[in-house]
């Protein structure tokens, strides 16, 4: 199901160090689906910008800004990890965070998606947050309040389901948490198909592409 080159891990454990001076070229994983599987809710024209320009920029920047560095044979987690609040390599930080928080964007995201969570997370997220509804309401919440540009997560802290927000490149993992879904609310993800619309944006996903089988695949890493 997911066509990608390097697995999509979720731990928040940091990995191990690449034992090697071999320099690592990231690449941009494959897209899921194809351009238009997200139609009406995200468009061709946006994932083709999305995925194409934003997604594959954030990659192309990476490798500039780590080559010849310390950070050149580490992998793209080992280089989230090595680089998150420290302001001396927060431009690689953001990057890299970038080019992961993108492919799990995706793999949040599916055709005819939405609808009830699996057998496996409908109890946890009643446990959480009494139902469904409550859930995809803060979720919204999450995303409106958001000023500026960043990412909505649910994730799993400890045996507890959450959401939390993150501006910018920010990411769950080093917070040590275990995401499980991602929306991208940067104004690129939605301003072509609905302005300044992210609500509209939000719920549109939650209701028609969230991807319950992705969230609760990541479970496993929990
Ligand atoms: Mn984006």
């Amino acid at each position: 199901m997911h066509n990608q080159t390097q697995p999509m891990t979720a731990s928040p454990r940091m990995p191990p160090i690449v034992n090697s001076n071999v320099a690592v070229i990231h690449e941009l994983p494959p897209l899921p689906y194809e351009f238009t599987a997200l139609e009406p809710i995200i468009s061709e024209k946006t994932l083709k910008i999305h995925y194409g320009k934003h997604h594959q920029g954030y990659v192309d920047q990476l490798n500039k800004l780590v080559s010849g560095s310390d950070f050149a044979a580490m992998s793209l987690e080992q280089i989230i990890f090595a680089t998150a609040n420290k302001s001396e390599y927060e431009h690689i930080f953001d990057n890299a965070a970038q080019v992961w928080n993108h492919t799990f964007f995706w793999h949040s995201l599916k055709p005819q998606g939405g609808g009830d969570a699996t057998d496996v997370l409908q109890p946890m997220i009643e446990a959480s947050f009494g139902d469904m509804k409550s859930m995809q309401r803060e979720m919204l919440t999450a995303a409106t309040a958001q000023f500026g540009s960043g990412w909505v997560w649910l994730a799993m802290d400890r045996n507890q389901l959450k959401i939390v927000k993150t501006g910018n490149a920010g990411n769950v993992l080093t917070k040590g948490l275990v995401p499980l879904l991602v929306i991208d609310v940067w104004e690129h993800a939605y301003y072509l198909d609905f302005q300044n619309r992210r609500a509209d944006y939000v719920t549109g996903v939650l209701d028609k592409l969230i991807n319950w089988d992705f969230a609760t695949e990541n479970l496993q890493r929990v």
